[in-house]
C-alpha cells in the first residue's frame, strides 16, 4: 500500500510517547513527550527510525496513523501524569516539516496549553513564519556524506542559514573523526555560530555511541563546538521505540 498523503487537515503519525527525557542536544535530560511523525524526504543509510519512511521494509498501514491535530494533542495530554504541569514536546520524525501546515495547528494548541515546543528536522525544508512563532527551539540535523543521500537533496545552505537566525542547535551525526572536516565546511559556508554546533556520535548501542564520541571529543573541543551523547540509548539500550 502507498503511504498516506500529506494534508493540511491531518497529521501522519508514527508514535506518540512519554513522559521520557529528551535524549540529545542542548535539552538532553529534560522532561519531554515525543510526537514522531511519519514520512521523510531523505533516506539515510544508518537511520534509526526507518519504520517512518522505508516502505520496502515496513508496511505503512501498520506503522502510520492518520490523526487530526486535536487528536494528537489529546494523545499527548493523556500521557501527562496527574498533577504534573506541561513540560516539553519534541516533534520528531521522519521529517516533520513535510507536514508543517497541519503541524502548525497542533503546535499552536500545545503551546497555548503551556508546553515548550521543540522541532527536530534535517534542515532541508524552510519552516513557515506561522510555525516559527510558536516554536521554542529547533534541533536541526544536516546530513553528511556518510548518510548516503545525494548532496543536492541533503544539503540546503540557504535553509541552514535561515535557521541560524532562530533558536537552533545544529546537531551533526558523526561516525568518524574525518567527518569533522565536512562539518567545518558546512559551518563556514552557512555562517553557523560555533556555540550553535553540536556533535553527536552515531550509534544505537551504548558501546558504539561512546566509542564514536571518544574518537572525536578532543577535536570537538579544539574547534569550539559542543558534544551531545544519546541519553535514551544509554538508559534504554534494548528499547528502540517509545523512548
Ligand atoms: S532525515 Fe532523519 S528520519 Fe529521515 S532518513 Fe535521515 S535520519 Fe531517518
Amino acid at each position: 500500500m502507498p503511504p498516506p498523503k500529506v494534508s493540511p487537515d491531518h497529521l501522519v503519525v508514527s508514535e506518540v510517547f512519554g513522559p521520557t527525557f529528551q535524549g540529545e542536544g542542548p535539552h538532553a535530560g529534560q522532561h519531554a513527550y515525543f510526537v514522531r511523525l511519519g514520512l521523510c524526504n531523505l533516506a539515510c543509510t544508518w537511520c534509526d527510525t526507518k519504520w517512518t519512511w522505508d516502505w520496502d521494509n515496513y508496511d505503512p498501514d501498520q506503522e502510520l496513523t492518520i490523526m487530526t491535530p486535536a487528536d494528537v494533542f489529546a494523545a499527548v495530554w493523556d500521557l501527562v501524569p496527574i498533577g504534573v504541569p506541561p513540560s516539553r514536546i519534541v516533534i520528531s520524525g521522519g521529517e516533520p516539516l513535510i507536514q508543517q501546515r497541519a503541524l502548525y495547528s497542533f503546535v499552536q494548541t500545545a503551546a497555548h496549553a503551556g508546553f515548550r515546543m521543540e522541532i527536530e528536522t534535517a534542515g532541508t525544508l524552510q519552516p513557515s513564519g506561522d510555525l516559527i512563532d510558536w516554536v521554542d527551539s529547533w534541533n536541526v540535523s544536516p546530513k553528511l556524506d556518510h548518510s548516503g543521500n545525494a548532496k543536492n537533496k541533503r544539503y540546503k545552505p540557504s535553509v541552514l542559514y535561515e535557521f541560524t537566525q532562530l533558536r537552533t542547535a545544529f546537531k551533526f551525526v558523526v561516525t568518524h573523526p574525518s567527518d569533522l572536516h565536512e562539518v567545518e565546511g558546512i559551518v563556514e559556508e552557512c555562517d553557523i555560530p560555533r556555540y550553535q554546533v553540536w556533535i553527536m556520535p552515531e550509534g544505537v548501542t551504548p558501546e558504539s555511541t561512546l566509542a564514536h564520541a571518544q574518537a572525536v571529543a578532543n577535536d570537538v573541543l579544539q574547534r569550539g563546538w559542543n558534544l551531545t551523547m544519546r541519553q535514551h540509548v544509554q538508559l534504554w539500550p534494548d528499547i528502540h521505540r517509545g523512548r
